[in-house]
């Protein structure tokens, strides 16, 4: 878990530039190059010979006792979301079959399908999408609606992009963001603490077709 918020602040520090651990251009924007990017990018760069360290993009989670605990734990997590409907299938119906077929279904399947929607945001959505909010520039991130629920509000990607530190990635009004509901409930909760939120003002200053962007483009 350290190692994949090491990896997330890197793409972020070098958004679609060399450096980049998962751009889509790294092979350019031809059509061959742009494909070839796009599999990198979604499932390709995780086999690529490019360590990202963790001493260097997060030392602060490697010094946090709690954050290496849950890190610790997380092949045990990923045994249980497994071990979990098998159990559960094998109690409701009485026999192993109902146990294989729930582990096959809420086990292997749900996995595989999260991760394809997870390496989507990585993949898609820097290439199709809108791109409503100003970003850094050569970063490519887009806005993908159809993954917004699926992905928990994560393919707001643009908007996250755009404000990085933000809780909410969906900056617009009705863009559905249950992660950020999870974390604003965490907060009433007092479960979650010193949560960034963007004031509306704030977001709409970041908008590419907001009249300050436009001066900063011309050079005002
Ligand atoms: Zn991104
Ligand atoms: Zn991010």
């Amino acid at each position: 878990m350290i190692d994949w918020v090491a990896v997330h602040r890197r793409h972020h520090a070098f958004t679609d530039r060399p450096g980049d651990p998962h751009s889509p251009y790294r092979y350019g924007t031809g059509l061959r190059g742009q494909l070839r990017g796009l599999a990198h990018a979604h499932l390709g760069w995780m086999f690529a010979d490019d360590q990202t360290s963790a001493e260097r993009y997060a030392p602060d989670l490697l010094a946090d006792p709690a954050m290496v605990r849950v890190a610790r734990a997380f092949p045990a997590y990923c045994a249980l979301s497994l071990a979990l409907p098998f159990l559960a299938g094998w109690a409701i119906t009485g026999g192993l079959y109902g146990g294989l077929t729930a582990f096959l279904w809420a086990g292997l399947i749900r996995v595989a399908l999260l991760q394809h929607v997870t390496w989507s945001v990585n993949s898609l959505c820097h290439v199709i999408g809108s791109r409503p909010f100003k970003t850094r520039r050569h970063d490519r991130s887009t806005n993908l609606w159809p993954l917004a629920l699926l992905s928990f509000g994560e393919s707001w990607h643009n908007g996250h992009h755009s404000q990085p530190s933000c809780a909410r990635h969906g900056l617009e009004r009705g863009q559905i963001d249950p992660s950020a509901a999870v974390i604003g409930l965490f907060e009433r909760l007092g479960w979650a603490s010193d949560v960034h939120w963007l004031d509306y003002e704030r977001i709409q200053r970041r908008r590419a077709d907001h009249p300050q962007q436009a001066r900063v483009l011309a050079g005002d």
